[in-house]
């Protein structure tokens, strides 16, 4: 069995990956380097947890998501993860804890409410005035994303994948799994399109239903005398009083300290222009202020654009496109995390281990192995 596999991020390595354990051929494209610096994979972290507010089904699979990972980690040779408490804040009148602390009993993962007058001790850096609520999550660590997807891509190499970097494909004819690049048609058994932002492009019926986000995250250094604070500093999530959903990266392991805001801008196409503007750092600048105390004193190293794909529920999509085609697409802010156990899936349905339609249902959180 031959597979083309069109997008070179977490999601088409991850498949090209677990379909080259399966003994299946594959040619992996990416219209840039591979890995390319554009994709949505392509930053210094992600993170990684089991904890999964609000999108029922997930917290489940995360266990699963983890060992795919210590899979991967194992082929590697090299583990890009670094174990990292959580500790999740808000500052409005929602109370997340009942319903996460239900979760993650269920799951058997630590967990534990803050109490308040301790927290500015215990967490120096938080900006701490109107949090009303905090809880400590274990399960929980950084991904180095792209240490991750640059040691993936050299392992298909050194496993006999075929790797084109620079190959944009113009077009997949999902039925006759035939894949364009350069004006040359080459004919596979399958296709999948794990395309990221740029989904539509290939397969223009997605254009409503998963839609490219413009994000932008800062990169900051601290200042010199919260050094020894950021090194012993959680991951923390900021839910604001609702108006900004901010999510903080603690230096770790040679990454920078970086913090991004959940709220999704809906729009934007991947290939647009990626230098900053008001509109893309206002929201973020909200957040910083927000959730670091002395935000003004910390240094802002970096302004980054980058794009998610977004999807009205928020669910993975992994369905077959055509008569031998899949479609692979990460929804919001979970993809990296959920990367090679995604992939896993794709290859199971792809060489007829589990039904098309069993894949697809698991990846949406909605059940069924
Ligand atoms: C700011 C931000 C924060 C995030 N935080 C987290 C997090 O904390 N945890 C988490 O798990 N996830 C997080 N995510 C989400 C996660 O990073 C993405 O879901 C995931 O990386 C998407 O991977 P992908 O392979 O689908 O897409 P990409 O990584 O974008 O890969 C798609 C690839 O396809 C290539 N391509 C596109 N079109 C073509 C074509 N026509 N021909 C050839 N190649 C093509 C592109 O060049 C690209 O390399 C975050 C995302 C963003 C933007």
């Amino acid at each position: 069995m031959k597979v083309a596999i069109a997008g070179a991020g977490i999601g088409g390595l991850s498949a090209a990956w677990a379909l080259r354990k399966a003994g299946v051929a594959v040619t992996v494209f990416d219209q840039g380097p591979i890995p390319n610096p554009l994709a949505t994979s392509h930053d210094e972290h992600r993170i990684t947890r089991h904890i999964y507010p609000g999108l029922d089904g997930y917290g489940q699979l995360m266990p699963d998501a983890f060992r795919a990972y210590d899979t991967l980690w194992q082929d590697l040779g090299q583990r890009h993860f670094g174990p990292r408490p959580m500790v999740h804040v808000s500052r409005g009148e929602v109370s997340y804890f009942p319903a996460a602390e239900a979760e993650m009993n269920a799951l058997g993962i630590p967990i534990r409410p803050l109490p308040l007058d301790g927290l500015a001790a215990m967490i120096p850096v938080l900006e701490t005035s109107g949090i009303r609520e905090a809880f400590e999550v274990g399960g929980t660590g950084v991904l180095f994303a792209a240490r991750t997807i640059t040691a993936l891509a050299a392992w298909l190499a050194e496993n006999g994948a075929d790797l084109r970097p620079h190959s944009r494909v113009t077009d997949v004819d999902p039925d006759s799994a035939t894949v364009t690049v350069d004006g040359r048609r080459d004919s596979f058994d399958a296709v999948i399109v794990a395309a990221g932002a740029w989904v539509s492009d290939l397969v223009p019926q997605t254009s409503q239903r998963l839609v490219p986000s413009r994000q932008l995250v800062l990169y900051l250094e601290p200042p010199q005398d919260m050094a020894s604070a950021w090194a012993q500093a959680p991951i923390i999530i900021d839910m604001g009083s609702g108006s900004y959903g901010a999510y903080v990266l603690p230096p770790c392991n040679g990454t920078r300290l970086k913090i991004g805001d959940h709220r999704f801008t809906r729009t934007g196409h991947g290939s647009d222009d990626r230098t900053p503007t008001a509109a893309d750092i206002a929201p973020v600048r909200e957040a910083l202020t927000g959730t670091l105390r002395g935000s003004d004193r910390y240094r802002i190293i970096e302004e980054k654009v980058c794009y998610y794909t977004v999807s009205a529920n928020e669910r993975f999509v992994s369905e077959p496109l055509g008569k031998s085609g899949w479609l692979l697409s990460a929804c919001s802010g979970h993809g990296f995390k959920l990367g090679p156990l995604m992939g896993l899936g794709v290859a199971d349905a792809l060489t007829g281990k589990r039904a098309a339609e069993d894949v697809s249902r698991w990846a949406a959180g909605l059940g069924g192995l």
